[in-house]
């Protein structure tokens, strides 16, 4: 087959273009990403030896090499992991298969620091390479096959690939540095790259030094995984690159949590709870994104059971020793030991959570902010653990202009006043004008302003905290003439008015509204508007049919 030509798929042409024209300011990291992914090569060869071990016969010592060749200007990243074939070529370095891409590309908003810390989350990865090359070309071979391939690139809108004989199995990468980039062609600045943003790989990252001879090979990383080395061993900044490494973020971790779980079922984890929102987080999959690995063998990122959907946000590896080395992604599925892991980890993450929350309630804060619609869905899809998610949920309130805890509001409760009362709405500034919380207001009575979607979900599925109910100010039936509320709201409330005169007005708005209501009835609920719509109780809420109407659901 001779050399064929291709063009990139639209959205890599235009990430191509961003990485060439606007990411100048942190150039090194394409080092990160290539030896990520040559480190990723390695780890799914491993696990592929394990059921076929005559895919990594006759080169068992996984390695990545980096070679420099000063005459012709390249740097070679090279591993004897899986490699590709003709179809991996096209499809892992000519599209990008990642779910909500073009919703990705749309959020790219011209402005240099933005545009970098969302790809950063998004992983611009191997592309990255064009940042200081003007032409990358990587030759590799697939395991377990016979002929290599040879894909080229300038990055701009197309490559070719080719067959390449005799190539090694595993992939090679070279880079042909542009004028701007040569000092990464200098030893000392690959190393102090790769102590800096590889340190932490299993795999021994060596540099070739002199003509590939083999003499003067030096491994410059500490090619042992991180979360197997102790706590006191691990400094700040490397745990920092390596949440870099697996979350394939920018941003500086809320939180990390590194731990081992010995007893009954022994695993370790290193958690990490970003910074800031990852791009995917609404997606509609609700993947989690913890590498689950067995042993120190990386066995799959995909391993549904190990997290439930409302922790999502979390990015790190778990390493059980318990599970077989040789167990299959289908095997996963259903697995004993996989869903204790997943009551040790959801146990572990929401105490550190609650711990943050009475240690630096500002920091947490930050942490809902970002967060919480999501922790939120635990409260009706984890019924164990309801209560507890309860505790570390905090909410818009009359009573603040920060952020509440149902405990707090509870302490807040009038003499007389049985249940928690809520709104919910699509902004805190609309639900305080609203004509239904003029009683509430005039009373002193707080009412928790609850503005996320899925709040319509879990408070009528949980309908109570610690014995009071949470109930809607839409609903009909609420009376608010038996709580004691504030003295000086209650002597400004006109007199009511004559029960006689009342009767007559409400029987002639029925007669005029005719069907277009229910019922008409007299309130307590306001004070200054003469009229609001409320809901029958038991009825869905007023926001929720608008929600759903918008979904035309
Ligand atoms: P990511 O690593 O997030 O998947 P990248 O852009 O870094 O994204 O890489 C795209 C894909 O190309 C990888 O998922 C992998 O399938 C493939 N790939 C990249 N580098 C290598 C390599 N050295 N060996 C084998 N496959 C590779
Ligand atoms: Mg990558």
């Amino acid at each position: 087959m001779a050399e064929e030509k291709r063009e990139f798929q639209a959205e890599v042409a235009k990430l191509l273009e961003i990485v060439v024209h606007s990411l100048y300011s942190n150039k090194e990291i394409f080092l990160r990403e290539l030896v990520s992914n040559a480190s990723d090569a390695c780890d799914k060869l491993r696990y592929a030896a394990q059921t076929e071990p005559h895919l990594a016969e006759g080169d068992g010592e996984y390695k990545i090499r980096l070679t420099v060749d000063t005459a012709a200007g390249t740097l070679t990243i090279a591993d004897n992991g899986i490699g590709m074939n003709r179809d991996d070529l096209v499809a892992n370095l000519g599209t990008i298969a990642k779910s909500g891409t073009a919703e990705f590309m749309s959020r790219l908003s011209g402005d240099q620091s933005k545009d970098m810390a969302l790809i950063g989350q998004f992983g611009v990865g191997f592309y990255s390479a064009f940042m200081v090359a003007d032409k990358v070309r990587v030759v590799t071979r697939k395991a377990g096959e016979q002929h290599g391939w040879a894909w080229e690139s300038d990055g701009k809108g197309s490559f070719t690939i080719a067959p390449a004989e005799g190539a090694a199995r595993g992939a090679s990468i070279t880079l042909t540095m542009r004028d701007d980039a040569k000092e990464f062609l200098e030893a000392h600045r690959l190393t102090s790259i790769i102590k800096r943003y590889s340190d932490h790989i299993a795999i021994p990252v060596i540099l070739a030094e002199g003509d590939g001879g083999g003499e003067g090979d030096k491994t410059i990383n500490s090619a042992s995984a991180l979360w197997t080395r102790s706590k006191s061993d691990i400094s700040t900044e490397q745990y920092k690159e390596f949440y870099h490494h697996v979350a394939h973020a920018f941003d500086e971790p809320f939180l990390t949590i590194h731990y081992k779980a010995e007893g009954a079922i022994e695993y370790t984890g290193l958690l990490f709870v970003p910074g800031s929102k990852p791009f995917d987080l609404f997606s509609p999959e609700r993947k989690n994104h913890l590498k689950l690995y067995v042993k120190r063998v990386f066995i799959t990122d995909q391993a549904e059971g190990l997290l439930p959907p409302y922790l999502r946000f979390l990015r790190g590896i778990v390493d059980s020793q318990d599970l077989p080395l040789n167990v299959s992604r289908e095997m996963l599925q259903h697995n004993p030991v996989l869903a204790k892991i997943k009551t040790g980890l959801v146990k572990r993450v929401l105490s550190e959570l609650k711990k943050k929350a009475e240690d630096d309630q500002a920091a947490y804060l930050t942490f809902w902010e970002e967060f919480g619609p999501v922790l939120k869905e635990g409260i009706y899809e984890d019924f164990e653990r309801k209560a507890e998610i309860l505790a570390l949920s905090r909410f818009r309130s009359t009573a603040t202009d920060g952020w509440t805890s149902l405990a707090e509001a509870v302490a807040r409760m009038k003499d007389g006043q049985e249940a928690l009362y809520f709104a919910t709405g699509d902004s805190v500034e609309s639900l305080k004008k609203s004509p239904q919380l003029e009683g509430f207001l005039a009373k002193g009575i707080e009412v928790l302003l609850l503005t996320d979607p899925i709040d319509e979900f879990w408070v009528p599925a949980v309908g109570e905290f610690e014995g009071k109910a949470l109930k809607a100010v839409t609903e009909g039936g609420l009376d608010l003439g038996k709580i004691k509320g504030d003295d000086k709201a209650d002597a400004d409330r006109p007199a009511p008015a004559d029960s006689g005169d009342l009767d007559l007005l409400i029987a002639g708005l029925k007669l005029s509204l005719g069907d277009a209501v229910k019922d008409v009835k007299a309130s307590e609920r306001l004070t200054s508007s003469a009229v609001c719509l409320v809901i029958e109780e038991g009825q869905m809420s007023m926001h929720l049919e608008k929600l759903l109407k918008a979904h035309r659901q």
